[in-house]
């Protein structure tokens, strides 16, 4: 079995921001030299989610919309986590956007259905934040 490691750096210009990453992780499986096997990718920061879903503009707004409705990032008071901080709202949509996704590897391809994409969610951005991918397989 062989096995790869990396880290992706994100920086993104606006608090709340989607990436697709779907390239980079495939260019981390071409890489690895892996045909048969599993990749992980997860966020590496407890305000960062990694998902899968559909390169939509209109969707990611209303990912935006919902998200703000679910747990608006202000009044920043009315979280206690924002005593030091003013990132709780961030925490909460990372918590519903998920941690990370496993995704298999057939013929070194990401084994996806026709519209499934990789994206980084960040919601407590403007620093550098990393992504963990881990590749298994053979
Ligand atoms: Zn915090």
């Amino acid at each position: 079995m062989k096995s790869h490691r990396k880290e992706l750096w994100f920086n993104t210009t606006s608090r709340r921001q989607l990436l697709n990453i779907t390239t980079e992780v495939q260019n981390e499986i071409n890489e690895s030299g892996i045909k048969d096997g599993f990749v992980l990718v997860n966020a590496m920061h407890i305000t960062a989610s990694v998902f899968i879903n559909d390169d939509e503009s209109g969707l990611h707004q209303d990912y935006e919309n919902w998200l703000e409705k679910l747990a608006p990032e202000k009044p920043y008071s009315q979280y206690n986590h924002n005593t030091y901080e003013d990132n709780a709202d961030a925490h909460l949509k990372r918590t519903i956007m998920g941690r990370e996704v496993v995704v298999a590897i057939t013929d070194g391809k990401l084994d996806f259905g026709p519209w499934e994409r990789i994206f980084y969610g960040e919601f407590d951005g403007k620093r550098r934040k990393r992504v963990l991918v881990k590749i298994i397989g053979e």
